[in-house]
């Protein structure tokens, strides 16, 4: 694996302190598998309910009709659309549980409502779990506020997994330039036994497990979870709820006013620029997910789904691409240390992450990434 870089930020892009939310939309839209086209319309569904495999309603209300939005890739795809009642009732209502560590694992097993998590704590005897606090894409900043606001509930949530798997032990990883966050957990953690932060540096693509395992030379088979994952369990043991809601991170410097945004799952994010972006954005590019691994898109049909992380909004620079001076650079910084030349030359595919860093380094501004992932990056 190549070595990670550090990548070149535009230090004016602050985002604010305090999150936003915007949790009451007149509709969701929530994409559904292709041939399942059973739920007639006029039906009225409860919050929480499943309408799928690991997809639950999150408002209640009465299906209207059938739409096509698209996703956080580009992707287009027909979605439910519910109209929202506002009343928010629910299919079942368990209690929520006053403590959660005292859960026996069959419990925590059993309380998990996404089924990827569930698998990932399948596991018997000691385990050590790495959790990952940290947000792979400049200018995105989900999981630091998560940590920020809910730090109790995952250092509790931490504590509930560690008691199940005797003599195991839990490393949080942060990036070592993330003073707000680390003071988060240092203000809580002293409570509990066995969980330790690691520092790491701010570089890119760090976050992701295979990176992060080799960083701190951990195994293979240890468990890694995002922060919010652990969030996620918190919430299905503790309320007792699947996830309905999450973080999207707004921010770029083709707006002054970054934020992230707290949001119903099934929004249009144009529902969320209504409200907190009314003025004209002129002449942006918004790229879904981010510059270096998202997508350019159009905002009219994109919706939140639990991929989408969020939108940066960047003035729109004209770049001529150039002829390719043979420099190498975009071979040695991948992290496969793959050619994308041949997906640009020959329309060859390589094995990708689209991580964006052969376009970031490419000094002739040839859009790789375009050919790579074949949107329509600009
Ligand atoms: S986008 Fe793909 S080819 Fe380019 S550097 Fe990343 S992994 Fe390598
Ligand atoms: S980085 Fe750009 S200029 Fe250099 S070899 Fe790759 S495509 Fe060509």
């Amino acid at each position: 694996m190549a070595k990670l870089i550090k990548l070149d930020k535009d230090v004016t892009i602050q985002i604010k302190d305090k999150s936003e939310e915007y949790l009451t939309p007149d509709f969701v839209y929530i994409p559904f598998p292709p041939k399942k086209e059973d739920l007639k319309k006029e039906v009225h569904i409860k919050k929480a309910s499943m309408l799928y495999q690991d997809v639950y309603s999150p408002v209640s209300g009465t299906l209207k009709s059938v739409e096509k939005n698209i996703l956080s890739n580009g992707e287009e795809v027909n979605c439910l659309v519910f109209l929202n009642d506002f009343q928010e009732k629910r299919e079942k209502t368990y209690a929520t549980r006053k403590k959660i560590n005292n859960l026996s694992k069959q419990d925590i097993i059993e309380g998990i409502y996404n089924t990827k998590i569930k698998e990932k704590l399948l596991q018997d005897g000691l385990v050590t779990f790495l959790i990952s606090g940290i947000d792979d894409e400049p200018y995105i900043e989900n999981e630091a506020f998560l940590q920020r606001e809910h730090t109790k509930s995952i250092a509790d949530t931490i504590d509930a997994l560690l008691n199940v798997y005797p003599k195991s032990r839990a490393y949080i990883a942060l990036k070592n330039t993330d003073n707000k966050t680390i003071m988060a957990y240092q203000n809580v953690l002293g409570m509990y036994k066995n969980v330790e932060i690691k520092l790491v540096e701010d570089l890119f693509l760090i976050g992701k497990e295979p990176f992060l395992k080799k960083y701190l030379h951990m195994k293979d088979h240890d468990v890694y979870l995002k922060a919010s994952e652990v969030y996620e369990i918190y919430l299905n043991l503790k309320k007792r709820i699947p996830i309905l809601e999450k973080y999207i991170t707004i921010s770029g410097n083709g707006t002054t006013n970054p934020m992230v945004v707290k949001t119903k799952l099934g929004v249009k994010v144009l529902d969320i620029f209504k409200k907190f972006y009314p003025e004209d954005l002129g002449d942006c590019a918004f790229y879904a997910n981010g510059m270096m691994q998202g997508t350019v898109l159009d905002l009219n049909r994109l919706i939140v789904t639990r991929d989408l992380d969020g939108i940066i909004i960047m003035k729109k620079v004209k770049r001529v691409a150039k002829k390719c001076i043979k420099c190498g650079k975009c071979i040695s910084i991948c992290p496969f240390h793959s050619n994308p030349l041949l997906a640009y030359k020959l329309g060859m595919q390589v094995k990708c992450m689209h991580c964006g860093l052969c376009t970031y380094i490419c000094p002739s501004y040839i859009p790789l990434y375009q050919y790579l992932r074949g949107d329509k990056r600009e």
